[in-house]
């Protein structure tokens, strides 16, 4: 497994793998055809079919330096659904192309070439194998991570929680309508402000939710997010983050520790299945974060390795088969609302997970990983961020 560094990016909105991964493709392809006076762009399979809602186009457009004209192809089957082509010439003759596959979290693969292995810094790759070692080592998972991350880790989180704190903020204190045809209104600061006869825990709950919404409607418009794992799910956990600060006084440095078992936790589905709802469907994006923010909740309140363990699999094992179905490819409907549904489910996993008695527990979570991959595969990509299928197919609503 890479760093959870890898896992955890600052950047903006709507969608990992399809701004932050075609920037960042767009940007090697410039630093190698520095020559072209031309290129031509061509986008495949989930680019092609919701690259406009997820703002794709907008991207490559304003990152290209060359001349250029981006194609829709909506016919072809790419070899992975999200993928771009970067045909350049020079004094109309072409002088080379650039394959480049968007895999998940704003990460790319270029056709043809070697993944960097030396990346890896992980020895283990399962939970199973992470978690007999720590006991073995009488260590947490959080030390176990900062054994493997370099020096500066802990800093790095300090930023990412800055970072996932001041989305929350933003997104609160706006108004108005998500960009794009849906037309749909801003929530957060609504459920924040909202004046309702509630006790004290009830409130937490509804902030809960505000939270949520506050991080995905900044997500959908744009703004600066942490990918956790991906943009499209990035409200859960910064809201359950500021849920046990206020809900539970959790303080700054357990936060920090709880951040690095939830990228664990991520990693771990990264590497083993996939975070990309092209390639998996909404249960490897949305269920993902569900089972971050679970371990995340479980770790700061202080259970044990084995009901961390047990609750991101009761996250993620009741997310499996979740399809994607964004209407019109905008990051908005069902995702803004997901977000919140996930965040309270992260709660609730780690809640049952703490009455339960572990070593009955029948499914591990590299099982539930495992199958989520399987499980991705089997979906039709209809319902893998294509909009051809679900609520985006059904929804007759107006434009
Ligand atoms: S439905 Fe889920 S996977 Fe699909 S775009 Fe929305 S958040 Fe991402």
């Amino acid at each position: 497994m890479q760093s959870i560094k890898e896992l955890f990016k600052i950047g903006n909105g709507p969608s990992s793998s399809h701004t932050m991964g075609p920037k960042n493709a767009t940007l090697i392809f410039n630093e190698r055809y520095k020559q072209a006076d031309y290129v031509k762009v061509i986008l495949y399979g989930s680019f092609a079919l919701t690259g406009k809602g997820h703002l794709t186009d907008q991207i490559i457009d304003k990152t290209l330096i060359a001349k250029h004209d981006i194609e829709f192809d909506y016919l072809d089957v790419p070899p992975h659904p999200n993928t771009v082509d970067y045909i350049a010439y020079k004094e109309n003759k072409e002088i080379g192309k650039l394959r480049v596959f968007s895999i998940g979290g704003g990460c790319i693969r270029i056709d043809g070439e070697e993944v960097d292995s030396k990346k890896d810094i992980y020895p283990l790759n399962t939970l199973f194998d992470i978690k007999e070692y720590c006991v073995k080592n009488r260590i947490s998972l959080s030390d176990y991570v900062y054994s493997i991350e370099d020096d500066n880790f802990r800093d790095y989180l300090e930023h990412i929680l800055d970072v996932m704190l001041s989305g929350i903020e933003r997104g609160l204190n706006v108004e108005g309508t998500l960009p794009g045809l849906l037309k749909i209104n801003r929530k957060a600061k609504m459920l924040y402000d909202k004046h309702v006869d509630e006790t004290n825990d009830e409130r937490d709950i509804r902030h809960l939710y505000a939270y949520a919404y506050a991080t995905s409607e900044e997500n959908a418009s744009g703004g600066e997010i942490v990918t956790a794992p991906t943009c499209g799910s990035c409200g859960v956990m910064p809201a359950v983050i500021r849920y046990s600060m206020e809900h539970d006084n959790i303080s700054r440095k357990t936060v920090i520790d709880g951040l690095a078992v939830a990228g664990l936790i991520g990693n771990l589905v990264k590497k083993n299945a996939s975070i990309s709802g092209a390639e998996a469907g909404c249960q490897a994006e949305v269920g993902t974060a569900c089972a971050m923010a679970s371990a995340y909740y479980a770790c700061v309140k202080g259970a044990n390795i084995d009901h961390i363990d047990q609750s991101a699999e009761i996250a993620l094992e009741h997310h499996l088969g979740l399809t994607c179905d964004p209407i019109m490819g905008y990051v908005q409907i069902p995702c803004v609302e997901r977000n919140a549904v996930a965040a309270i489910r992260a709660i609730n996993a780690y809640n049952l997970a703490s009455l339960l008695n572990s070593s009955d527990s029948k499914i591990s979570f590299d099982l539930v990983v495992k199958t989520m991959l399987e499980t991705g595969h089997d979906l039709t990509s209809n319902y893998r961020e294509t909009s051809l299928g679900g609520l985006a197919k059904n929804y007759k609503g107006e434009f």
